[in-house]
């Protein structure tokens, strides 16, 4: 196929489960476009996912806030207690003397998944609104980038295998934030399965194209 310019390629959309390229057509609100060959969704079209998108990441930001203000686990050994909590896991290892590795924690764990939250609900909200055209691309191309540094998941699950270690030289006690934990990586999760940034993407174009036909 030969294309004209680069905008031509806009109007393109590759299946991602057998790679046949067809042509984006519109489609109604509250409908998908399927793949002509292998029958897998190719795009939605639902203004609802904006409000969808909107609500998880308002819940998973609550999530992570408690995650980070209350303790994680209480270790009792011999008689001393010690409470940790996210933020002292990477402040722990810039005490020691391991500032690479602190700052990359505190990148993996902390920073990057705070700012993933505060995009979604910026963006959401600017998508819900129909404001910042411009804005909103960056933000996606912003959020694209960050999204696969954003670790909390394999946190969680580091500090689970820590605990199963631990069991038998000292008394465990999970605190507030280990749930909160639980449940924000479950959004986390489900956000990023639910609803893909090339979804967005799409959903952006068409919530712009329909404000700029009105
Ligand atoms: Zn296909």
């Amino acid at each position: 196929m030969k294309l004209e310019n680069e905008d031509a390629l806009d109007n393109l959309i590759i299946c991602h489960e057998c790679y046949t390229l067809h042509e984006e057509v519109p489609i109604r609100d509250g409908t998908k476009a399927l793949c002509t060959k292998c029958g897998s969704v190719l795009y939605r079209y639902d203004t609802k996912l904006v409000d969808y998108g909107l609500a998880l990441s308002i819940a998973g930001l609550i999530f992570f806030i408690l995650a980070n203000i209350f303790p994680l686990v209480k270790i009792e050994l011999l008689g001393h207690e010690q409470f940790i909590t996210i933020p002292k896991t990477f402040m722990a290892l810039f005490e020691n003397g391991f500032y690479v590795v602190g700052i990359l924690c505190a990148f993996l764990i902390f920073i990057f998944p705070l700012m993933i939250f505060g995009i979604n609900i910026v963006l959401f909200s600017l998508l819900k609104l129909e404001k910042e055209k411009a804005f909103t691309k960056d933000l996606l191309v912003l959020l694209a980038h960050i999204k696969p540094w954003s670790m909390s998941d394999i946190f969680l699950i580091s500090i689970l295998v820590a605990l199963v270690k631990l069991i038998g030289y000292a008394q465990i006690h999970m605190g507030i934030s280990f749930w909160t934990l639980i449940l924000f990586v479950g959004i986390d999760l489900y956000l990023t399965k639910s609803i893909h940034i090339s979804e967005i993407w799409m959903l952006r174009k068409r919530l712009f194209l329909a404000k700029e036909s009105r």
